[in-house]
């Protein structure tokens, strides 16, 4: 089922102490016309923006913009077009701090995993600055007596990127940089939970020296996004997100003969065998299915221990997340933060439910922090005796709770992966290079760790999953990226 945008509790109308968030249309900021949503802090649950959205005359403004825009930025030399860009993550260096405390105070994940983010963020800008080299095609003379032929790759025209709540630095800087280094312009819709993260990258974006129309940054739901997935204009969109929006943007775009890249949710599994390494494993195990408050869509939901495992596994994972602080990630120290909004939590809290229902064991139960009225916060939960058909270990969740369902054997444990709907990424603990190897080989995952907790590809390497946790052929930054963001021509010259 499509969801249209969550609120998360009624608030008094237009305090005039909270900031509008303007859009850049054509070099300019200036506030949307459609009606205005908040924006809350979820340690708080207090409104700190208003958000007006984008009508389709507004998205249209943008698109006309962008595609004036587009004839002399693709007619620029690349070497020039990753110039603002160079100074782009020179200023996101020198702001990193200052971002990363919006992020958090947004978002709500804490303030060292917000600076990890803006860190991830810059690498994809530092890797589109090898635009130059990485659009370069290939040639060969005398292919046959006479003729010279080389590829060349050109830019596709107005791009729009959707992007998600959980990575609102770094999820847009997977397709911009990419984008407009390779000659496009673009629009970004980002994530109306979080809009201000980049909103200040925006601003830093135009400070960098980016002409008008080359960038530009609409807010809204789902009037917007279709208005963009609609237009004659756009020719490709990159979107991430959750699995029925990917596929509902995915099926849409491309039937009007877009390119279109969908990244989706997941259900990822981490599989323990019994030589794994307990102590590093355990930590591992913690960071990736608590950290950002489970909400990562490589964050491990699913803790599979195979044969001896489970017993040493259990007891240490146990102690070690009694003992993770859940508070406002604002503040140092602090283990774990609120999730997104009030209606997440409660959709968290009812998995939480249906898993003690359906006759799973709660080992750490994480309802004592949800308290009503307070920030959005939901304590790491463990449950045991997970059966593979149960909700909590099938659907994405997108919380701290891990479902722990015990397997035999190693080909037991890769047949419960392979039985999900998702195959996003997964890792295997152990020792043994053969049941690593082998592990490898035969997961229907798209990004694979051997004793790594997230498995997350570097901006020069692509980033994507398989089955229902990505729609489309190229997957997000890398190689990847530049051969979405242009396309191939050969040229074969004879000269008499
Ligand atoms: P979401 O699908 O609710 O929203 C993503 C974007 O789509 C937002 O900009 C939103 O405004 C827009 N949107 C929402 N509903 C829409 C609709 N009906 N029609 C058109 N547009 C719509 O996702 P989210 O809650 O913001 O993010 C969490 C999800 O994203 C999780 O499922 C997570 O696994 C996934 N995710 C995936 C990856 C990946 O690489 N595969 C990365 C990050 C997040």
């Amino acid at each position: 089922m499509l969801e249209n945008v969550m609120i998360a509790a009624p608030i008094p109308v237009e305090d005039p102490a909270v900031k509008k968030v303007p859009a850049l249309v054509n070099g300019k900021w200036a506030d949307l016309n459609g009606a205005s949503h908040p924006v809350y802090n979820p340690a708080t649950g207090l409104e700190i923006a208003r958000l007006p959205y984008a009508t389709v005359a507004d998205v249209d403004r943008a698109v006309q913009a962008a595609h004036a825009a587009f004839k002399q930025w693709r007619d620029t030399p690349v070497v020039d077009r990753v110039q603002p860009l160079y100074r782009f993550k020179t200023l996101l260096e020198k702001n990193a701090n200052e971002i990363a405390a919006i992020l958090t105070t947004e978002n709500g994940k804490t303030i060292e995993d917000a600076r990890v983010e803006v860190r991830r963020a810059i690498q994809m800008v530092e890797v589109a600055c090898g635009m130059p080299s990485l659009m370069m095609g290939d040639s060969l003379n005398d292919v046959a007596r006479g003729i010279d032929s080389r590829t060349v790759r050109e830019p596709l025209g107005v791009c729009a990127g959707i992007t998600p709540f959980n990575f609102p630095a770094m999820v847009p800087m997977w397709m911009i940089p990419f984008a407009i280094a390779s000659g496009n312009t673009f629009i970004l819709k980002p994530s109306e939970k979080v809009p201000l993260t980049p909103t200040r990258c925006t601003e830093l974006l135009l400070e960098a020296g980016v002409p008008d129309g080359v960038f530009q940054i609409v807010h809204g739901g789902r009037e917007t996004v279709d208005a963009l997935l609609h237009h004659p204009l756009v020719k490709a969109v990159s979107f991430v997100g959750s699995t029925p929006v990917a596929k509902y943007i995915y099926s849409t775009a491309a039937a009007q003969g877009k390119r279109v890249q969908a990244l989706g949710g997941a259900k990822n599994y981490l599989v323990v065998m019994p030589d794994a390494d307990m102590p590093k494993t355990v930590e591992a195990i913690i960071g990736s299915a608590f950290g950002a408050a489970g909400e990562r869509c490589l964050a491990g939901s699913v803790l599979v221990p195979v044969a001896d495992a489970a017993e040493p596994l259990l007891k240490l994972l146990t102690e070690r997340t009694e003992e993770i602080l859940v508070g406002d990630g604002s503040k140092e120290g602090i283990g774990m933060g609120p999730v997104i909004t009030n209606d997440h939590r409660r959709k968290i809290l009812g998995y939480i439910e249906k898993g003690v229902q359906e006759g799973a064991r709660l080992r750490c139960d994480g309802r004592g922090r949800a308290k009503e009225g307070d920030g959005y916060f939901v304590g790491p939960t463990i449950f045991d005796n997970v059966r593979p058909e149960m909700a909590i270990a099938r659907e994405e969740i997108f919380g701290p709770v891990l479902s722990v369902v015990r397997a035999d054997t190693l080909d037991h444990a890769i047949e419960l992966v392979n039985s999900s709907e998702f195959g996003n990424t997964t890792s295997i603990f152990t020792q043994s290079g053969k049941s690593a190897r082998e592990y490898q080989s035969r997961v229907e995952v798209g990004m694979v760790g051997v004793n790594i907790g997230v498995a997350a590809p570097m901006a020069f390497f692509p980033f994507a999953g398989w089955k229902n946790s990505f729609f489309g052929d190229l997957h997000a930054h890398g190689k990847d990226a530049v051969y979405f963001y242009t396309e191939q021509k050969v040229l074969m010259t004879r000269w008499f």
